[in-house]
């Protein structure tokens, strides 16, 4: 390669991982051979921590389960943290009791024992903001496992523009401090799975890069299998070093809000329930559609029938009403309004709210269509100003009353 050479003749010093030119970055370091800036060499850095993170990592033993937590157990943690959703949180617990049992079973088969028991990955289906990720992140944090929390939609298939499906697993990885073995025994968490559905009525794409390649490739991951992961993320590179991570004791919780999925609900209802009594039809109402949910009409929604065969446990999740809002800001372990009575505690003053402040922030929440999401927006408008001027204040408590609530609003 000729040497690059300034105006004045000199010869120019580059970056030999970028390329780039002295008077691009902030400076070079000089190594033997060469220069490195310091962006590259901060990945560098990164690269080779994460490289040793696995190492260091590799061959460990997969640590020790503890006994399964009963389906009860699990439903009663839950219930601490998140309000209503019965019947999700029992399909769920039975599920993660299921995938305990599982994988203590196929770690000591005998060798006489031919049943092997396959995971069950979990679909929910529900509104936005009713609290899909809150029970995914919620069971995690029970299990104490990885945890890792994926947007469908940033997916793609390889060779386009968009993440690769096994970055997913590089995040999980990462959330496991580069220990494999456990990993491979988390928990993830992929959101709007609804958003890559089939587009089979637009002909005019040709190759559906959002859609199906997307469902194709995820299907590696979700029937579980041994994945090449390339630990640092990104693109595969051929002289990068990867991960072999066995995907089969891997939790897969898919969530999707499948908005217009009663329509197929309704249609297959209808046309199944001729011969059915008129008392059955009747508690089939609009309101309800979603409880019926199954995998033909997510099939007629555009999920590839493989995917919905590697989603067994399919399960709904309610739309939260007013009185589900209103214990939302209260009730949970870590209710919205328990974390501001204790960020003004730490200021030494007590918060009493009026219980029409609830009823009022709930209402704003449903008018402005926000639903569980509005509530702490809605909150912080009301106690910013109050907020601002605890620190150093003599008072010793916050007094939120209607009025106050009505006039920040
Ligand atoms: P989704 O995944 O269904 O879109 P999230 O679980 O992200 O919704 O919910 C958004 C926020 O709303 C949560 O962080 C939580 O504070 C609150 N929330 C939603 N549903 C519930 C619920 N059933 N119980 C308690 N909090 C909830």
């Amino acid at each position: 390669m000729p040497v690059k050479k300034d105006k004045g003749g000199n010869v120019k010093n580059r970056c030999m991982f970028c390329g780039r030119s002295e008077s691009e970055v902030p400076f070079l370091m000089q190594g033997l051979h060469g220069h490195i800036c310091p962006d590259c060499a901060r990945v560098a850095a990164q690269y080779a921590d994460e490289v040793d993170g696995v190492r260091k990592n590799a061959g460990k033993k997969a640590p020790v389960m503890g006994p399964a937590p009963k389906p009860a157990e699990i439903k009663a943690y839950l219930d601490q943290y998140v309000i209503g959703q019965d019947r999700a949180k029992k399909v769920l617990a039975v599920a993660v009791y299921n995938h305990y049992k599982r994988i203590s079973h196929n770690l000591d088969q005998k060798p006489d024992d031919g049943v092997e028991l396959e995971k069950s990955n979990i679909l929910l289906v529900g509104p936005t903001g009713t609290g899909k990720t809150l029970l995914a992140r919620t069971i995690a944090k029970m299990l104490d496992v990885p945890f890792t929390i994926v947007d469908a939609t940033v997916l793609t298939e390889a060779g386009y523009v968009g993440e690769d499906v096994e970055s997913i697993l590089t995040r999980l990885l990462q959330e496991a401090d580069f220990d494999l073995a456990r990993a491979e025994r988390g928990i993830v968490f992929i959101d709007e799975i609804d958003k890559i559905a089939r587009k089979s009525d637009n002909p005019s794409i040709t190759r559906d890069v959002s859609g199906e390649g997307v469902q194709q490739a995820m299907l590696k991951l979700l029937e579980g299998s041994i994945v090449n992961v390339p630990p640092k993320g990104g693109r595969k590179h051929p002289e990068q070093e990867f991960v072999h991570v066995n995907t089969q004791n891997i939790l897969f919780i898919c969530g999707g809000a499948f908005e217009g999925i009663q329509r197929h609900i309704a249609l297959r209802k209808n046309t199944r329930i001729i011969g059915f009594n008129a008392e059955e039809k009747q508690r089939i109402s609009a309101d309800n559609l979603l409880e019926y949910v199954d995998a033909m009409d997510l099939r007629a929604y555009g999920l590839i029938p493989e995917i919905v065969g590697r989603l067994p446990v399919i399960t709904y999740l309610d739309q939260l009403d007013r009185e589900s809002l209103k214990r939302i800001l209260t009730e949970p372990k870590n209710a919205i309004l328990r974390q501001y009575t204790k960020l003004f505690e730490i200021d030494g003053i007590k918060l009493e709210i009026d219980p029409e402040v609830l009823d009022l922030i709930v209402d704003t929440s449903i008018e402005n269509k926000l639903g569980a999401r509005g509530l702490r927006s809605i909150c912080e408008k009301l106690m910013s100003d109050a907020m601002f001027d605890a620190p150093g204040s003599k008072k010793k408590t916050f007094h939120l009353t209607l009025e106050y609530a009505k006039a920040r609003l």
